[in-house]
């Protein structure tokens, strides 16, 4: 079972109840065997109870951010660490520990996309957890350089947000020239890695959503890519900012999300800067290793959390041991 829900949103279970079965149909067709295998293991092993946030209250003090009541529904992730990341951007931890969860409740439905295409719930869900579905089928989740270039520099989901964050990048007067060039093609960067996300769960969308009759047009599918190029005064440098158009222009719906998720052999920045070109080279020998929501929240209010966690494998290994050399002299004895 992959498409699976544990919240307690009555409507929403009843309906993934009444849609399950199809949708698990979809994944099966659309990742393979091999694929589906995989994010049964992956959904099994970090999907919980607590991976559901249910209340606005909640999702603010987990952020620690003042979301209104007007939030749509959200894909919530976690990377528990600080990536090293030296000054030409390249990664210098081996690990990652990152948790995924959601927001979803009758109201952040109500102000969601979803909502203008289906009167189902279940269809806001769909959304969130196909950007769940590609990030755990990936070797290493290429939203953690979204994560840690929008961390770094601001967030920028919109067009007016990234034109204001470049503007303040020039008026910064503590930054050289250099430093603003680069946090300029970061700011571009984290936006159009943020267009591609969307777009690409959205085409998924649509492949899951037509297996439970509900019609999910893409407006955007099969016109040509458009760039802004605007000037960065300060430095007479020029941007191109992604603005419309397909990103995946001339690929079918499939061949769109198996790039995706093998977007270390596909994916390509659209400027080359090599801070970007090392964050991503360094971003593809990381290993990543998911656990459940439930535990992010724990070790995150809790710093000694891993410290306690790691003593206690320790301990449980140590026992493990000592049963086995307990077994092995035994047998010893008994041959005697
Ligand atoms: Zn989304």
């Amino acid at each position: 079972m992959v498409f699976v829900y544990h919240g307690h949103v009555p409507e929403l279970a009843k309906q993934v109840e009444e849609t399950q079965w199809r949708i698990n149909q979809r994944y099966l067709e659309i990742f393979g065997n091999e694929g589906y295998e995989k994010l049964e293991q992956a959904v099994n092993r970090i999907l919980t109870p607590e991976s559901y946030v249910e209340s606005i209250d909640d999702l603010k003090k987990i952020t620690g951010e003042d979301f209104p009541e007007t939030t749509p529904s959200k894909f919530l992730f976690a990377c528990l660490m600080d990536l090293k990341i030296d000054k030409d951007g390249r990664i210098g931890n081996k690990n990652a520990r990152l948790g995924c969860g959601f927001y979803i409740t009758e109201n952040s439905f109500n102000h969601s996309g979803s909502s203008h295409i289906s009167d189902q719930i279940v269809a806001s869900y769909i959304h969130e957890f196909d950007h769940f579905v590609p990030m755990v089928l990936q070797k290493t989740p290429l939203y953690l350089a979204h994560a840690y270039l929008t961390n770094n520099i601001g967030t920028a989901y919109k067009l007016e947000d990234l034109t204001e964050t470049i503007v303040k990048i020039g008026e910064d007067d503590a930054l050289s020239p250099d430093e603003k060039q680069l946090k300029v093609s970061l700011a571009s960067t984290a936006y159009a890695l943020f267009d591609v996300w969307e777009d690409s769960t959205r085409i998924l969308d649509k492949l899951v959503l037509e297996g439970i009759g509900i019609d999910a047009p893409l407006p955007f599918r099969g016109k040509k890519r458009e760039y802004l190029y605007g000037t960065f005064k300060p430095l007479d440098m020029i941007v191109a900012i992604p603005n419309g158009g397909d990103p995946f222009f001339g690929m079918s719906d499939l061949e769109a999300v198996r790039r995706v998720v093998n977007w270390e052999t596909y994916f390509r920045p659209a400027m080359n800067i090599s801070y970007v070109n090392n964050l991503y080279e360094t971003l593809k020998n990381l290993r990543p290793e998911y656990i459940p929501f439930g535990q992010v929240l724990k070790e995150s209010q809790d710093p000694n959390h891993v410290k306690k966690e790691r003593r206690k494998e320790r301990k449980r290994m140590q026992k493990v041991a000592e049963e086995k050399l307990r077994e092995i002299r035994k047998k010893k004895g008994g041959g005697k």
